[in-house]
């Protein structure tokens, strides 16, 4: 039986990941922050799997404690899905963010290659690092441009794994992953805040919906899809890193219809834009080409965008509201 590790356990990505490492017969251990033992895992449980995770409480700065844990465990697979994912919040404390995204991860690298380096290591990229890239159509060989710390932090970790790869040898790969979504999406994200306020407006508990930018373009899939890619890359014989994306680049006014649409409802009477939500240095997204994770790993997004949203915005209804 593998046994696989994944930080973050109380994320979207490790609900689904867990999800689908069960269903082909691993073992999984979750780590999640220290000092919340026993703590509810709504998402795990969202995915009737709470009670087939272990999960342990650690630090993922803490260099010994993780070292402990590797020699324990003797993971074939580490996923680290860990960090904290807003944007927005990454500004707010920008130290905190680094030491959640970036240090954790060349902790996590340096205790893998000094413990247990025969694991196989996947770092959760992000799309954010493209940040002000100029191209046209992003994919692995377009040039990082940051725009933000949260971005800075990511593209530190994806440094390191790639250089952990490259120069001392270990089985690390960076998914270079573009948003992705699911029911379980908070209202940070502006696909959970549109199903959310159009189950409100539906349920008769708002009248208005306020967004920020409805001309932003995003590429979004489901998190379900998103973590076979991963688990694929892993199957490799060889580590590399992949652009995760479905290629098909949206409007936020496009998703919002989509959701309005949905419900019976038509945007132009509800959404109100706000200008306060509008964001400065906003990341421009033209292009996304996975064509390297659909050429090598044979993966293929199955759930388009029409889909997702509708699957988010039933769930929103189906919970009532907020
Ligand atoms: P991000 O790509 O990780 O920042 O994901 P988000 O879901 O937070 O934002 C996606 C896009 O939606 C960005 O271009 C935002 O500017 C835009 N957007 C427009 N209105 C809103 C809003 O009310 N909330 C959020 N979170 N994003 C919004």
């Amino acid at each position: 039986m593998s046994k696989a590790l994944i930080t973050g356990i109380a994320g979207q990505d490790a609900a689904y990941l867990s999800r689908l490492l069960l269903d082909k017969g691993y073992e999984v251990v979750g780590i999640d922050r220290p000092g919340r033992p026993g703590a509810p895992l709504p998402r795990l449980q969202g995915l009737g799997v709470a009670g087939d995770v272990r999960v342990v409480g650690l630090d993922l700065t803490d260099f010994s404690g993780l070292s402990r844990l590797l020699e324990r465990e003797q993971p074939d697979e580490l996923y680290n899905l860990a960090g904290q994912s807003i944007v927005r919040s990454s500004w707010q404390d920008p130290i905190q963010a680094t030491k959640d995204t970036a240090q954790a991860a060349l902790t996590l690298l340096e205790a893998l290659r000094l413990s247990w380096p025969s694991a196989r290591f996947l770092q959760a990229s992000s799309s954010e690092m493209f940040g002000g890239a100029k191209q046209d159509r992003w994919d692995e060989a377009t040039p990082f441009l940051p725009h933000s710390p949260y971005a800075v932090a990511k593209l530190f970790a994806h440094q390191s794994t790639v250089n952990y790869r490259t120069t001392l040898g270990l089985h690390a790969s960076c998914a270079i992953l573009f948003n992705h979504e699911s029911p379980f999406r908070g209202t940070d994200f502006v696909l959970g805040k549109i199903a959310d306020g159009v189950a409100r407006i539906k349920l008769g508990q708002a009248r208005t919906l306020q967004l920020g930018n409805l001309d932003s373009q995003r590429d979004w899939g489901h998190a379900r899809d998103y973590v076979c890619a991963m688990h694929l890359m892993l199957q490799q014989a060889r580590p590399g890193d992949y652009v995760v994306a479905t290629g098909r680049t949206a409007t936020v006014r496009e998703a919002c219809r989509i959701a309005f649409a949905h419900a019976g409802l038509a945007m132009d009477d509800h959404v109100v834009v706000d200008p306060a939500l509008v964001r400065p240095g906003e990341v421009r997204c033209i292009e996304a080409d996975a064509s390297k994770a659909r050429r090598e790993l044979g993966w293929e997004p199955k759930t388009g965008l029409e889909d997702l949203i509708v699957e988010m915005v039933e769930a929103a209804h189906r919970r009532g509201g907020r």
